[in-house]
């Protein structure tokens, strides 16, 4: 019986040597690896300053602080994400918000936001972050949600969880042209991985240098960051209350040879998003649209089943992995999760485009390892589920 996932990592001899080197080495822990590594990823997208962390849930809590987000604050994100884009926010204490989606892009519909900026300002309730999170790879229109940015005063951070190696318009996702910070996630299903691991990166040095201090502990070693003057070489003073949010060396090293093969990673999902969106052009499924000004990253493909299809969603999702074929859903809308509804009274058809979408999609398998043979097969099983 074939088994065939929606995402898997892809390890290689040279993964597995830069790991032993470290073991090898004086540095276990945030050492020379991760330094390299930040400087890597920071390079590759074209911003100043990085700041690699155990998670792109840590990622985005630190970076949620140093934008100053805290009590009487509102954070906005997208729906349609993982919960982590929201949970942040609560972290710091703030209220949590949703933007619907566009029902093209699946991203974070400029229209709804505008719309709701407009109320909010209104109400005297702007939102002090705004988290646009680039869905499946694919940026969000970003040189819109900037304009709004400047227009009512918020910051913004770019969930790129599934987005480095995407580009929009002449920048690199990370460039961080049109936003004030963004995090990535090395997850094993995620694009590159280190296992566990994330990254902040940015242009703003002040905020870079708040971010190293809020990864370990709000504690600063240089006296010119100091409050008080030092007593003397051994001392080191918390200014603040951080973290422990550091990533280890093994990690980072990991994340420096994964990098190194990112150009050929995304070549190779784009291959497969290609073949998909050609073979299953003709079926009674919706393809991933892609804007223009955008080059998806490709960490997911997703389809949605057409409203009037003989099968439901679920019968489909079913067949698919009584087959052996690891389908996936992303993502059920974060207000109507439990928590969020409880919290802050949420009814289901709140962001009415999320939930449609939700209704109807299926993640199907996508990652650097897929073979030409496994693809065919996905292809053929859908082929004969839909017909
Ligand atoms: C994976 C993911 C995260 C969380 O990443 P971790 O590294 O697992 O903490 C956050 N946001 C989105 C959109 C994700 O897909």
């Amino acid at each position: 019986m074939k088994h065939i996932p929606y995402a898997t990592q892809s390890i290689n001899e040279d993964d597995i040597a830069a790991v032993v080197d470290v073991l090898h080495s004086d540095w276990l822990t945030t050492g020379p690896s991760v330094e390299k590594f930040e400087r890597t990823v920071a390079d590759y997208c074209g911003a100043k300053f990085a700041v690699a962390v155990n998670s792109a849930t840590s990622a985005l809590h630190i970076a949620c602080l140093a934008a100053g987000l805290g009590e009487e604050d509102y954070l906005w994100t997208s729906s349609n994400t993982f919960v982590a884009s929201a949970n942040c926010g609560l972290y710091c204490g703030a209220s949590v918000d949703f933007v619907d989606i566009d029902p093209k892009t699946y991203n974070m519909s400029v229209e709804h936001l505008r719309y709701k900026l407009e109320q909010a300002d209104k109400l005297g309730r702007l939102p002090k972050v705004i988290i646009p999170v680039h869905f499946a790879g694919q940026s969000c229109e970003m040189a819109e949600i900037k304009y709004l940015a400047d227009k009512y005063g918020f910051m913004i951070i770019e969930d790129a969880s599934h987005a480095i190696g995407g580009s929009y318009l002449a920048g690199k996702i990370g460039c961080c042209a049109w936003s004030d910070m963004t995090v990535f996630s090395f997850h094993p299903v995620k694009i590159i991985t280190t296992g566990e691991g994330g990254m902040v990166v940015t242009n703003n040095e002040a905020v870079y240098e708040h971010l190293v201090r809020l990864r370990s502990h709000g504690i600063v070693r240089q006296a010119q960051q100091m409050a008080e003057a030092p007593h003397g070489d051994w001392y080191y003073q918390q200014t603040e209350l951080g973290f422990n949010y550091r990533i280890t060396d093994l990690q980072a090293a990991l994340g420096v040879s994964q990098m190194a093969k990112i150009s050929e990673f995304i070549a190779k999902r784009r291959e497969i998003a290609a073949r998909y969106s050609d073979e299953l052009g003709g079926q009674p499924v919706v393809i991933p649209f892609q804007h223009p000004d955008t080059d998806s990253a490709w960490h997911l493909y997703v389809i949605q089943v057409q409203e009037a299809a003989l099968k439901s969603r679920k019968q489909i999702f079913n067949n698919l992995r009584d087959k052996g074929i690891g389908v996936n859903v992303h993502y059920i809308p974060v207000h109507t999760q439990p928590y969020y509804k409880k919290k802050f009274g949420f009814t289901e058809s709140y962001c009415s485009n999320a939930v449609k979408y939700y209704r109807n999609c299926i993640s199907l398998p996508m990652y650097y390892q897929l073979s030409e043979a496994d693809q065919s097969y996905v292809i053929r099983i859908i082929k004969e589920v839909l017909a």
